[in-house]
């Protein structure tokens, strides 16, 4: 649902790093959208930042303001950074790619309830970031998790997709 708000659409190829738990690919391939694996850094555990820009450099072109992968054809506007075990990716590194590629940011949060980055606490850098209360988390609820966003619209619409649109 993370993903959905952050308008992947189907066909699109979605950045995420290769060292992460299958759901990050499952909900990507829910969007009818294409996971799209980047090599991992021994130092944070998360995305290369050096190699991702290298290689968005090199296999990627622009158009009408987004990137595609210049072998598939296929658009490239979303990118998942996942915070494996509580150790944060580079978010600095990403927040620059972020911008000069116009992708989205949508953080797996899933292990990194209450971990901080510079101070700011994980899952408050991307437009959208999921959390998971599955037994096996942090915090657990049984099963489920949580979206956080700062964005009243797209909270609104998180909400209306994830109650079977129930009307109060
Ligand atoms: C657990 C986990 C998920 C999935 O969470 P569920 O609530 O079990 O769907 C996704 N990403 C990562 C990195 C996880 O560890």
């Amino acid at each position: 649902i993370s993903l959905l708000l952050a308008g992947v659409e189907k066909g699109d190829e979605v950045l995420l790093p290769t060292l992460t738990f299958i759901a990050t690919a499952n909900a990507v391939s829910y969007c009818k959208a294409i996971p799209h694996f980047i090599d991992c850094t021994r130092d944070t555990l998360g995305i290369d930042c050096n190699k991702l820009s290298k290689y968005l450099e090199e296999n990627t072109e622009s158009r009408d303001g987004y990137i595609y992968n210049k072998k598939t054809g296929r658009r490239i506007s979303i990118i998942v950074p996942v915070h494996i075990f509580g150790h944060s990716a580079d978010m600095d590194e990403l927040q620059q790619l972020s911008q000069n590629y116009n992708l989205q940011i949508v953080e797996d949060a899933a292990e990194s309830l209450g971990s901080l980055y510079k101070g700011k606490p994980l899952g408050s850098f991307g437009m959208v970031a999921a959390l998971s209360f599955n037994g096996n988390k942090i915090v657990t609820t049984g099963g489920g998790g949580a979206i956080l966003t700062n964005n009243k619209e797209l909270a609104k619409r998180a909400k209306h997709v994830t109650s079977t649109a129930k009307q109060p």
